[in-house]
């Protein structure tokens, strides 16, 4: 399992980084930023989830202003991630 790798987020920028399971010490690729594997937590796609539906609510507030071709690719948006509500108001 040597060589297994995970997800984690930079616990300086953020960013996600991949890391060896058995790693004492993460880089980040991004900020450089190194420490032990407890201060690069485990990427967790449904908090992220989370953030990018309530950044896709607040688009809906500018649905109406929306070119066409950007009202199909936010209703896009809301079926691949379940929303199927909030730009039809
Ligand atoms: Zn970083």
């Amino acid at each position: 399992m040597g060589n297994n790798k995970h997800l984690v987020t930079c616990g300086d920028c953020g960013k996600v980084n991949t890391a060896d399971n058995n790693a004492e010490e993460i880089k980040c690729r991004l900020c450089e930023y190194t420490s032990e594997p407890c201060d690069f937590p485990d990427y967790q796609l449904d908090i992220y989830l989370g953030d990018i539906k309530d950044l896709i609510t607040n688009l809906g507030w500018d649905y109406q202003r929306m070119s066409q071709s950007g009202k199909e690719t936010y209703m896009e948006l809301c079926d691949l991630l379940g929303m199927d509500e909030g730009y039809l108001d």
